[in-house]
This record gives structure tokens, sequence and C-alpha cells, in this order.
């Protein structure tokens, strides 16, 4: 199946898997997704939400308990994984130590029966693709882990996949190679033109990396969204929370005018923004502590307020406060340094205070 598509579909695909008590724990419950041709699709969220288990049931890893997944016209949960052909990419690189690299970039094409010549060939464009060019003879144990991991891509590669399938390939490696790696690896599926599904746990990689990110919780889709629509609309408060929302605080809803809310707490006043229809009564407000401004005592108009500093984590250019604010304690992170003790003035914008139901309600 070397063949490209147009779309990958994944329709009600449910997975169980039984505990050590003898009890179906659901992995997977109906997960429906598309993925169009081109697209780099981050599969978002908490460990033991799923992600791997979606990724597996599209490798063919795992079977399906329910649901199907079709790529264009063809249903293809009944094949088994090499009738798939998807290449697979996995945290550990999974290499063969005793092979040279490009022996085992070649291994896929070899399996396949394709000629020693057209291997060599093939292996070596993929080896170029992925900047390790001078390092065929070398075995897996003399690169470094960036460099494994790069071979480990260009063996997933070198098959023409469809499809790619990434279970969080960055997860061993330092934060600073860990940056570059996500570039290189949006670059390399720049230049393949064909879809990847890439699993993280890790926002800041699925924000930078992917086009579209379903942010998964306990087997479920909470949201399929654009990084900025997940960034700055989530879809509900474990969507905010999981994606940096760390301040969540209880008011009354007032007066809501094109999605435009008051929202009242003791005798503060603070304007926010509705995501969907909500009736008067408590509401749950989410903030983001990167999304405060300190101002001027005394010159914060709409959405200010002063509060006290109660603890600074200092981090030269900013520092991460909290803050005991009329309407609760809060996160805040400001330019620069801060005193225990100090008054501060801040202010937020409404959009960026998002009003969702009352948790627990
Ligand atoms: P992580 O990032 O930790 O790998 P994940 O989001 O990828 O997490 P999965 O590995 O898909 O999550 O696991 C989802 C749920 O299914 C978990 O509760 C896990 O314990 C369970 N599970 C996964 N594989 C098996 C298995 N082979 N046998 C039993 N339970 C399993």
């Amino acid at each position: 199946m070397n063949q490209t598509f147009q779309q990958l579909r994944l329709d009600a695909v449910s997975r169980s898997f039984t505990n050590a008590e003898g009890q179906a724990v659901a992995a997977l419950k109906g997960l429906d997704l598309d993925v169009r041709r081109g697209e780099f699709i981050a599969l978002l969220g908490p460990s033991g939400c799923g992600k791997s288990t979606a990724l597996n049931c599209i490798a063919g890893l795992n079977a399906l308990t329910s649901g199907g997944i079709w790529l264009d016209d063809t249903r293809i949960d009944v094949l088994p994984p090499e009738k798939r052909g998807f290449g697979m990419v996995f945290q550990n690189y999974a290499l063969f130590p005793h092979m040279s690299v490009l022996d085992n970039v070649g291994f896929g094409l070899r399996m396949r029966g394709v000629s020693a010549r057209e291997i060599s060939e093939r292996a070596r464009k993929a080896l170029e693709l992925v900047q390790l060019v001078g390092h065929e003879r070398k075995l897996p144990g003399q690169l470094s882990g960036g460099q494994q991991q790069r071979v480990a891509i260009a063996r997933a590669i070198v098959i023409e996949p469809p499809l790619v399938l990434m279970d969080e390939p960055l997860s061993n490696l330092d934060t600073k190679l860990r940056i570059e790696m996500r570039g290189e690896i949006r670059r390399i599926h720049g230049e393949l033109e064909r879809a990847t599904i890439y699993v993280t746990h890790d926002q800041d990689e699925a924000l930078s990396m992917a086009d579209r990110i379903v942010v998964m919780r306990e087997g479920a889709v909470q949201q399929i969204g654009t990084p900025r629509e997940v960034y700055r609309r989530p879809s509900n408060l474990h969507v905010a929370r999981f994606v940096g929302y760390r301040n969540v605080v209880s008011f009354e809803l007032g007066a809501v005018v094109d999605a435009r809310a008051t929202l009242k707490s003791g005798a503060s006043v603070l304007r926010g923004t509705t995501l969907e229809p909500l009736g008067p009564g408590r509401v749950s407000v989410a903030m983001r502590p990167d999304d405060f401004e300190r101002c001027e005592r005394g010159t914060a108009d709409e959405n200010g307020f002063d509060a006290v500093v109660e603890t600074v984590e200092y981090g030269g250019r900013e520092s991460l406060l909290r803050v005991r604010a009329p309407f609760g304690a809060l996160f805040a992170r400001i330019p620069g340094d801060a005193q225990v003790g100090e008054t501060l003035s801040l202010r937020i914008a409404p959009d960026r205070v998002l009003v969702y139901p009352a948790e627990g309600a």
C-alpha cells in the first residue's frame, strides 16, 4: 500500500484491554478522526489517555474492539501491519545494534525483496533527507541520540509510506536537541508531502509542529483544532488546564452581550469571554499566567486590579509570581522581578479571560 491517499478516516474506533483483575478497561472510546494528505496531526494528552493505543490501532499493532479505519475507500483495520505499510518511529529508536546505519535504513526494503542496488540508492537518499550522509558505515552505538533518531526516521520513510506514525520520538533527547529536532521533523514532513501522526504529551511540541492538534483525555477526544484554536480557545476546562491556563477562579456570571461577559466576585468585576451559551450563576474562569500585564499603580482601567505579591519564582528576564487578587490567588508571569509583600497593578484583556461552566456542576 505504497500509494498516497487523500484521507485517512477513523470511525468510532474503540479498544479495550483486560486488566490484571480480569476487568475490561476502555483505552479508546469511539475515536473519530479525519486526516488529510499532507497534514501533520498531533495526538496530545496526559499519560494514559490512549494516544499510543490510537497510533497502534492505525498501525495495525492493536486490533480494534469496535469501529473501523479507512484509507480513502479501503478498509484497513482488517489488514496486518505489513499490508498497511506505514512508517513507524518510536521513542526508543528500535534500531538493530549490530547493523550499520545504511543496513538499518535499508532493512524494510530488503524485507520487501527490493534489489540491492535500489536499496542502496533509496537508503542513501533517505539519509540525505535526514542529513546523515557520511555516517552510513557506523553502528547505532557510535551515534548520538539525535542521530539515532534520524536513522529511525530515515528507516521509516525509505519505504515511501503513505503515512508516518511517530510515538513520542523526541522524549529521550535533551531539551536543546529536542527543540532542534522539532524543526527537522517538520522539514522532513514537508518534503515528503504525505501525512504524519505524532503522539506527544508535550503541548509545546504539539503547538509548534502540528497543523491540527487532537487533544485527548481518558480515551476520548476533547478538542480537534489548529494550534491557535487549542491555545486561545480551549473547548473546556480540562483542555484549558492542559495547555497552561493555570488559574481557574470561581465567579458569578452577570450580563452576557455578544460573548462578552460581566463577571462578579464580591466587589470585584472582570470582563471575560464566553465560548458557549451560559445561564446565570457560578462559572469557572480560566486565565494564563502570561496573559497578565503589569501597569502603573492607578492606571489600570477595564480589567485592572491590585494584587499583593506572595511568592516570587525569579527567572531572570521574567518572574512567576503568586499574588493575592481581590477575587482569589493567581499565578502571574511578569517581565523582570518583584518583591514579596509589594502591591502590583495587573490587567488582563477580556478575550484572555475565558468563561466555562462551573467545575463540578
Ligand atoms: P503514555 O504517554 O503513558 O504512553 P498513552 O496516552 O499513550 O500514555 P496508552 O498507552 O494508549 O496511553 O494507554 C491507554 C490506557 O490503556 C492506559 O490505561 C493503559 O494502562 C491501557 N493499556 C494500554 N496498553 C495496554 C495493554 N497492552 N494491556 C493492558 N492495558 C493497556
